[in-house]
């Protein structure tokens, strides 16, 4: 890639202490201070008139960037894939070696239980691991709880809180949250030989268990590490009763009583989001989005969130724009009916001013499709979050072997091996530095592309955790023994 200036670029380096930005944390304040009051009205993006200055960019790209085409309907659902269709994937000893570990669990029963059976990444991951368990016949049942709206304030509540938010737990709180603990317990049958409960929502069911029958795991996809003392102390002895817990990445864990285990989450590689698409689907999505395919795209697929950055995104973009012609996509969701959301993209279009090259899209729930085509038709990937979770973004744009650029906080520190499996930035100047080197040095783009690919393949693939479940469950029911001399 040619730059278009390349004696003037102002040298930072990945901590950005050169750039001549404000630093993040003053930026993000003064950002929000800038907003005029009722900004939580702000029109959604495809609708949103925006203004574009002169440009060459044929008249059809500044169309289409102005109108974009959104899919408005749900498309049908496909049929999940077998077993065996992940074989050209994987490989077949790789099939082989996870049927052997099923073989012995054949007949064992197992029961999960999460809070919501649509929506979310856990239900997400439960709705394509729990048919390849069937398939693999070790029969698995998932069950739901319910509660009343009060249940689920609490527990988003706890959620909050658990990530380090301020709460105020009262004992009325405390009772609400069990006695609905209470009320499903009472619904539900716990006669399998496994239990894995998703989450802090269910994690009082746990009184059901037995000492004579069923190994009871506790999941947690979220991050203890820094949480609300007095929640995570009402909450640690229903945890501690578990046979054991697993965590998403070693840094979210807090010290337990019980034995600990780390599976990552993971993607589905034959998902509508991550599935090989032909050439001409992800033209068509870029043509209905007026992305140039000529020129380099950087992405950023995130809701509408400050802690997604995307107004960094488009700062860094802006410095990068200097020295290389690119375009940025920023594409999310859920702006529409998130009062927050369309705060953020209110302040996404303020950054993004005149600048015809910042795409920004609001898409529906179901762009799967077009996501997974936005993803792949993307020269870098970005996910410059400033607190994160662990990151699926990241996952998927390692998966498609895109080069990725993500900010070093969460489970993104887990993916990403500085340089080797992509970048880890830590300022709006580290980011943009990065971005330029990568359209730049188009080889190394291209060898972080296949190591990103071949971690995710190792680590983040459905496949994986599938194999770590059926591995834990022979450890728990005392058929393989961890620590056996052989
Ligand atoms: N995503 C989506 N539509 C959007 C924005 C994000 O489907 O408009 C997907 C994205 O592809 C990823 C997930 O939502 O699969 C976001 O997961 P991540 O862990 O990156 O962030 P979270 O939103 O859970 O904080």
């Amino acid at each position: 890639m040619k730059e278009k200036n390349p004696g003037k670029m102002v040298m930072v380096d990945d901590s950005g202490k050169a750039g001549e930005l404000k630093p993040e944390s003053q930026r993000e304040t003064n950002v929000a201070q800038s907003l005029p009051k009722g900004t939580a009205t702000a029109p959604s993006a495809p609708g949103v008139e925006r203004r574009f200055r002169q440009t060459d960019l044929p008249a059809h790209f500044i169309e289409r960037r102005k109108n974009p085409r959104i899919s408005t309907k749900q498309p049908p659902v496909p049929a999940p894939p077998r077993f065996e269709d992940y074989g050209p994937i994987i490989g077949k000893p790789e099939l082989d070696e996870i049927r052997f570990l099923a073989r012995h669990l054949r007949g064992k029963t197992v029961k999960m239980v999460n809070s919501t059976a649509v929506g979310g990444g856990v239900a997400e991951i439960l709705n394509r691991l729990i048919p390849l368990m069937n398939e693999l016949e070790v029969p698995t049942r998932w069950d739901v709880i319910t509660g009343g709206n009060d249940f689920f304030e609490v527990t988003k509540g706890f959620h909050n809180a658990l990530h380090g938010g301020d709460y105020n737990l009262t004992q009325q709180i405390k009772d609400i949250f069990m006695a609905y603990s209470e009320q499903n317990r009472k619904r539900m049958v716990f006669d399998e030989d496994l239990i894995v409960i998703h989450d802090p929502q269910p994690v009082g069911l746990v009184r059901s268990k037995s000492p004579k029958h069923g190994k009871w795991i506790w999941r947690c996809h979220i991050d203890l590490s820094n949480p609300h003392s007095a929640v995570w102390e009402f909450l640690k002895p229903l945890v501690e009763q578990y046979d054991a817990t697993v965590f998403s990445t070693a840094a979210f864990t807090r010290q337990l009583a019980n034995p600990q285990y780390l599976f990552y989450p993971s993607i589905d590689p034959l998902s509508e989001k991550n599935k090989e698409l032909p050439e001409e689907y992800i033209n068509k999505v870029c043509d209905d989005f007026g992305i140039d395919r000529s020129r380099p795209v950087i992405t950023q697929i995130s809701r509408f969130d400050r802690l997604k950055d995307p107004v960094g995104v488009v700062e860094s973009y802006k410095l990068v724009k200097k020295y290389v012609d690119c375009q940025l996509v920023l594409a999310g969701g859920g702006a529409t009916d998130d009062p927050e959301g369309a705060v953020v993209l209110q302040e996404v279009m303020e950054a993004a001013g005149d600048d015809p090259d910042v795409i920004v899209l609001n898409l529906p729930p179901w762009s799967a499709l077009e996501i997974n085509a936005l993803q792949r038709a993307s020269t870098v990937i970005v996910q410059k979050s400033l607190k994160e979770g662990f990151g699926l973004t990241v996952t998927e744009g390692l998966w498609k072997e895109k080069p990725v650029v993500a900010g070093a906080v969460g489970g993104i520190t887990s993916q990403i091996v500085h340089k080797l499996t992509g970048v880890l930035v830590h300022s709006v100047e580290g980011c943009a530095y990065q971005i330029r080197y990568l359209l730049t040095h188009p080889e190394f783009a291209a060898q972080l592309g296949k190591n990103g690919k071949a971690h995710a393949k190792e680590n983040f693939l459905v496949t994986v955790g599938l194999k770590r479940w059926l591995v834990l469950f022979q450890i728990l029911l005392g058929m393989a023994r961890p620590n056996a001399v052989l």
